[in-house]
């Protein structure tokens, strides 16, 4: 049950809910610029960088913020604007999208405005190696990609290593927003030929919210100096500024960085990504299966599901009412999440975060029971 000293279980694409190992790390204050604290925030981006192996190519930036600000912090430091001149005239981004997040990357590109062409896929469906690789052909302009890695969106994964290779052949640079994935979905830069990885502080790491980070090949980022339309999204700047003197250029989130500092040490003891992946896909098994029992469909086939964050079709019965069922769960300690589709009416459960398979099995008997005390006699799809 939910109380003020019980929060509810966060079954959300973050922010989740942590250990409390994490939490206690942001009881202690630190000075930005103490030496130990200058420590800490180097063991961070090591820590970051061999999970990607990122090693001796790349080096992690972090960046105060929410995974959007780092979104747009790659896109706007690695894509010259498209006023550019000499070498940079010709950039431009093919952003790959089948949901909120690609749609999301169009946006940062009209804003800040940066030429860029989308590939639009059904949010139901995989973008397609083969179609990256005819508009590669079709485009010598184009010269880097932009996937999103798990699409929230829906819960689907997106073939990355194809992807990844088809954009490394032809010799443009993948910026992939691993957001949902990383620490928990195998990333490896080296085999990948990724140039650019970006993800927050607030996902399958398992730390609080309040920054990103990238994890960029450094010769990328040395050839993005002046790139950046704005100061504080400045990675390059960010990244050689901490290069100096190994400190944030303006405040960082001091406590966010301790406790993440923490939950990265619990991710390597629980066996790195392939250890989080493990625990991840009991959990999404557990959950897809109790609620299929009880009568739900889920939106995705099983063969595109990630184990992050899963959809179910909102039930076709007339007393189907998504806030009503919101509250009532939360009363019994669960806060799920609702639906971001266009088309079909669904509502999203996660599977990230310190949650257990016998959490997955809590909220699919809580759902089953609040809804039948609801009067929805049909769980299943519309
Ligand atoms: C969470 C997330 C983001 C960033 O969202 P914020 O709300 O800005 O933290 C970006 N891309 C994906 C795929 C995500 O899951």
């Amino acid at each position: 049950m939910t109380t003020p000293d019980k929060p509810p279980l966060l079954l959300t694409p973050g922010p989740l809910t942590t250990a409390e190992a994490t939490r206690r790390a942001m009881l202690r204050d630190w000075g930005s610029r103490d030496r130990d604290f200058i420590a800490l925030n180097a063991r961070v981006r090591d820590g970051l960088l061999a999970v990607a192996n990122g090693a001796p190519t790349h080096t992690t930036v972090p960046l105060q913020g929410s995974g959007t600000f780092i979104v747009e912090a790659a896109l706007c430091t690695l894509v010259p604007h498209r006023g550019a001149t000499g070498d940079k005239a010709d950039a431009k981004l093919l952003i790959l999208s089948n949901g909120a997040y690609g749609q999301r990357m169009a946006r940062i590109c009209e804003v800040a405005e940066r030429s860029f062409a989308v590939i639009e896929a059904p949010e139901d469906t995989p973008i397609d190696p083969a179609a990256v690789q005819a508009a590669l052909e079709a485009e010598p302009a184009i010269s880097h990609v932009a996937l999103v890695h798990c699409e929230t969106t829906t819960g689907l994964l997106n073939p990355v290593s194809e992807i990844a290779a088809v954009v490394a052949d032809a010799g443009r640079e993948l910026i992939l927003d691993s957001m949902s994935a990383f620490g928990a979905l195998p990333v490896d830069v080296q085999a990948g030929r990724i140039g650019c990885v970006v993800a927050s502080s607030n996902k399958c790491i398992e730390g609080p919210p309040g920054f990103g980070y990238a994890i960029v090949r450094e010769d990328l980022l040395a050839a993005a100096r002046g790139n950046a339309h704005s100061l504080s999204l400045d990675l390059e700047h960010q990244w050689r500024a901490m290069g100096g003197n190994g400190q944030w250029r303006f405040t960082p989130p001091t406590h966010v960085i301790a406790a993440f500092d923490a939950a990265l040490a619990a991710h390597a003891a629980e066996g790195g990504q392939a250890g989080r992946h493990a625990r991840y896909a009991e959990n999404c098994e557990t959950l897809v299966t109790a609620m299929r029992e009880a009568g739900f469909a889920t939106y995705l086939p099983d063969d595109l599901q990630a184990p992050i964050i899963v959809t179910f079709h909102a039930p076709a019965d007339p007393a189907w009412d998504f806030a009503a069922l919101y509250d009532r769960l939360l009363a019994r300690g669960y806060a799920i999440y609702p639906g971001k589709l266009t088309r079909a009416e669904t509502f999203r459960i996660g599977c990230i975060g310190q949650v257990t398979a016998d959490d997955m099995t809590g909220v699919a008997t809580a759902i089953a029971e609040e809804l039948a005390a609801m009067g929805v006699k049909r769980f299943g799809r519309g």
